[in-house]
């Protein structure tokens, strides 16, 4: 049996793991929080931080195949382990997808729509962008930033200076985006190995609530038709990429019947948990195939399925309702629970998700309402940062 290390111990790392241990592979995680996620249940880990390069030179000493659960690696880690050991998805796809500049040429390359942009390299750049697009629009920082952190909605140009002063801190370049008032959200998983098989996962459509994910529904509630072409896109992405592993796209869909790609991840995705119990193979599984070269399996969707997330605030109250409910009352929803061994609970941190399987996405919804766990307001209706 062959060795798989991991960059990175969080929740992703996790799931990689269990789904390729089940498979015979063992599993190394560097990590420098001691038994976090992924450690719990890998075979070995190594405490260290992500760019301690001599850990990482240790980590390819022991690893036959190395991969990883987040796009920011260092790029001289990224060329040393390619070097030591093999790393199948290599170092590009890395270096193109942890820069938003980078990452939306690429995709333009692709012959992929995003939203329109400018790079931002000083306040008088924001200012004409920003009387260019209109607002309201998005200020990111290129390199860093996920769940909405180092994001700025700017709603009137009195914020220009703020949002340029703030986001600048962080030291990286900055990219503003014309705000899309999109549909819906939709994002497409999709795998490739070395042999340039491509297999794409159903069309997610996704709920943000506070720019975090809140909900996956699939089927997405949308023409086939568009699905198709969602699925097309992706297929082209990662071929375009010339991606090993998963590449997740994801992507905005106007009333005017256009899709644009919003990001990508190299990895697996919040949005393709559901894959976990609703299609024939996980993207998880479907990954370490990818990786190991493996010829890729059906991602076909077995059951209707809406994932919800547990963040920090809804553990205590799950835990309470599961205590209270021994009985599922409602036999048209299955409920399946994952949770990621985190300590602490804290407030919008992902400790696990929930897939409820369902003939019915309507009698999910329905039952996520009627736990109380979640919020109420925001469950099924559009959403975003504007919300
Ligand atoms: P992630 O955790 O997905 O990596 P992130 O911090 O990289 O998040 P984005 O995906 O860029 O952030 O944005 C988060 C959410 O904010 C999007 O899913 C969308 O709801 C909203 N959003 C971002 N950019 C735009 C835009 N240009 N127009 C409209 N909404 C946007
Ligand atoms: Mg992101
Ligand atoms: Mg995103």
């Amino acid at each position: 049996g062959s060795t798989i290390g991991i960059l990175g111990g969080g929740q992703l790392g996790r799931m990689m793991t269990l789904a390729g241990r089940q498979m015979g592979y063992r599993f190394i995680t560097l990590d420098p929080v001691e038994d976090a996620p992924c450690a719990q249940v890998a075979d070995e880990q190594i405490v260290a931080g992500y760019d301690d390069y001599q850990a990482a030179e240790k980590l390819a000493e022991r690893a036959d195949v190395i991969t990883y659960e987040f796009e920011n690696v260092n790029a001289s880690v990224a060329d040393m382990l390619s070097e030591k050991s093999y790393v199948p998805q290599g170092s590009q796809l890395l270096y193109t997808t942890q820069h938003r500049l980078r990452e939306k040429r690429a995709i333009e390359d692709a012959s992929v729509p995003v939203a329109p942009y400018a790079e931002i390299k000083s306040e008088q750049d924001l200012v004409d962008a920003v009387q260019r697009f209109g607002t309201p629009c998005v200020l990111k920082t290129a390199v860093g930033g996920y769940d909405g952190k180092g994001q700025w909605v700017i709603r009137s140009t009195e914020e220009i200076s703020d949002a340029y002063n703030t986001l600048r801190k962080a030291n990286t370049d900055l990219v503003l985006e014309q705000f899309i008032r999109f549909e819906k959200e939709l994002s497409v998983v999709a795998a490739r190995n070395k042999e340039g098989q491509v297999s794409t996962f159903p069309v997610a459509e996704n709920i943000h609530i506070d720019n975090i994910l809140h909900t996956t529904i699939v089927p997405a509630r949308i023409d086939q038709k568009v699905q198709d072409r969602a699925k097309k896109l992706a297929k082209n992405i990662a071929e375009t990429l010339d991606v090993v592993g998963l590449i997740a796209v994801e992507m905005f869909y106007t009333s005017d019947g256009k899709l644009y790609v919003n990001e990508l991840a190299p990895r697996p995705h919040n949005s393709g948990h559901y894959t976990m119990d609703a299609c024939k193979t996980s993207q998880f599984e479907q990954h370490i195939r990818a990786i190991c070269n493996l010829p890729l399996e059906s991602s076909e969707l077995i059951c209707p399925v809406v994932m919800v997330n547990i963040l920090g605030e809804h553990v205590d109250p799950l835990l309470k309702w599961m205590e209270e409910n021994h009985q599922n009352a409602n036999q048209d929803v299955i409920i399946k629970v994952h949770l990621y061994g985190k300590k602490e609970a804290k407030e919008k941190r992902k400790m696990g998700h929930i897939n409820l399987l369902t003939k019915d996405i309507n009698l999910a919804l329905d039952w996520i309402e009627n736990t109380g766990i979640w919020e109420k307001k925001q469950l099924g209706k559009k959403e975003g940062v504007l919300s």
